[in-house]
């Protein structure tokens, strides 16, 4: 007999923990003494697997697999999202845990690195099961959630629902409203002005910086998104509202172009109306494949990891790649595109302010005093303006790629509280 083995057995030294793994390893050599303790971000801290049972409509029950990784706490609690997608696996959860603990420590926010997701295609749910399996899921990670303990977020295919449903099983579960547990929250629950935003402005905030000293002027400058999620069509929506043209945009639907750029904001209504982007009657839709080989001054990859890899690096006519996804390119596409005299902006760097907006949304919970969303936004930019220029900074003096500088800045701010804190007994 053969049965099927549950997807967390599977090789977790191959995909995006493999991609993750090579990019410590090409940090090491810059560590200096710090690089004593860099085993340490090679092995996650705590890794949960949760069954998620679910009552179906249908009156039968589901299994769901779930996921929690705390990958590191030496700075702080876990700080990471959920993700809900169908090709959820314990790789991809530990590379996106690992990815959050660098880039918490490359802006500065006081948190490790933590992830979770469930195996499950939440477009085949209905809003019952939905939120029936968010709360089993809540319920079975109460062992590891907590506001100063591990504070989830929104990521792929989760949203403020879904962090309201669960903040509220915590609560219950708890005895006690604790808004503070979950981050990405409605504004009636203790969510912060501008959070939903926040990661899409963030990408757009990094790619003029970026665009400013690579001497590319924003307007007029072509851009090409995939993803149009919460990421890609918020920092479309910034790009087009400050003068560039977003040329070609992909999601799961399709591709669409149009060679003036796409009208921004009637491509969201369509889209936010549940149609798909590929059937946009404004612009030509072209085959998937074709989208790498878009002219552009932009390329945002906005959707899933390893997107950008050694088969398509080759073909991609850009300035700038600005991840606005978490693990986009792969190390030898960054080879390629490095030789090619491409920028690469990382993730770690790009799509950081989500989880800046997060610390700001977890600090106002903590203290029950909500900021304007001006303040928000302007220490948002702070922040990701001040971090471009040290990771900037830290590339050219040890003349590395961005993502090495960035892994270079985290890395030693990490080892460092490792250090200091030492090892218990
Ligand atoms: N899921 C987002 C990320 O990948 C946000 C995480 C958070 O706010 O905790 O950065």
């Amino acid at each position: 007999m053969n049965y099927p083995l549950p997807s967390y057995l599977s090789n977790t030294g191959a995909g995006p923990w493999g991609v993750y793994l090579e990019q410590i390893e090409r940090v090491t050599p810059y560590l200096g003494e710090l690089a004593y303790w860099v085993e340490t971000l090679k092995c996650p801290k705590r890794i949960l697997i949760v069954d998620v049972p679910v009552h179906m409509d249908d009156g039968t029950v589901s299994h769901f697999e779930g996921y929690r990784v705390h990958h590191n706490t030496s700075r702080g609690p876990g700080k990471g999202g959920i993700r809900f997608h169908q090709n959820v696996t314990l790789s991809e959860v530990m590379a996106l845990s690992g990815w959050m603990t660098i880039k918490n420590a490359a802006v500065g926010v006081p948190f490790g690195g933590a992830k979770g997701g469930v195996r499950v295609d939440p477009r085949k749910l209905s809003r019952g099961e939905l939120e029936r399996l968010t709360r089993r899921y809540t319920s079975e990670l109460n062992v590891l959630i907590g506001p100063d303990k591990d504070i989830p977020a929104p990521d792929v295919n989760t949203n403020e629902q879904i962090m309201a449903w669960m903040m509220d099983t915590y609560s219950i579960n708890q005895g006690r409203t604790a808004t503070g547990v979950v981050t990405g929250k409605p504004l009636s629950l203790g969510g912060s002005l501008g959070r939903k935003d926040a990661t899409g402005r963030g990408v757009f905030v990094i790619g003029v910086a970026t665009a400013a000293d690579a001497g590319v002027p924003i307007v007029g400058a072509r851009v090409a998104i995939q993803g149009f999620g919460n990421v890609g069509s918020t920092a479309a929506r910034c790009f087009h509202e400050a003068g560039a043209h977003v040329i070609a945009v992909q999601d799961v639907s399709g591709t669409i172009i149009h060679p003036k750029g796409l009208d921004i904001p009637a491509l969201r209504t369509w889209v936010e109306a549940g149609r798909p982007l590929v059937e946009f009657p404004e612009a030509e839709a072209i085959p998937d494949d074709a989208f790498w080989d878009v002219e552009s001054e932009f390329l945002v990859p906005s959707a899933l990891e390893e997107q950008i890899t050694k088969d398509n690096a080759h073909r991609i006519r850009t300035r700038i790649v600005l991840e606005g996804a978490n693990g986009p390119t792969t190390p030898e596409a960054d080879d390629i595109l490095a030789e090619r005299g491409i920028q690469v902006v990382p993730d770690v760097l790009a799509n950081a302010g989500g989880v800046t907006v997060s610390y700001f949304e977890w600090v106002q919970d903590f203290s029950s005093f909500f900021w304007s969303e001006d303040e928000i936004n302007a220490r948002l930019d702070r922040i990701m303006q001040e971090a471009y220029q040290h990771i900037r900074d830290t590339a050219r003096a040890r003349k590395v790629t961005l993502r090495t500088g960035a892994f270079i800045l985290a890395c030693e701010r990490i080892l460092k509280a490792r250090e200091m804190r030492g090892l218990y007994p």
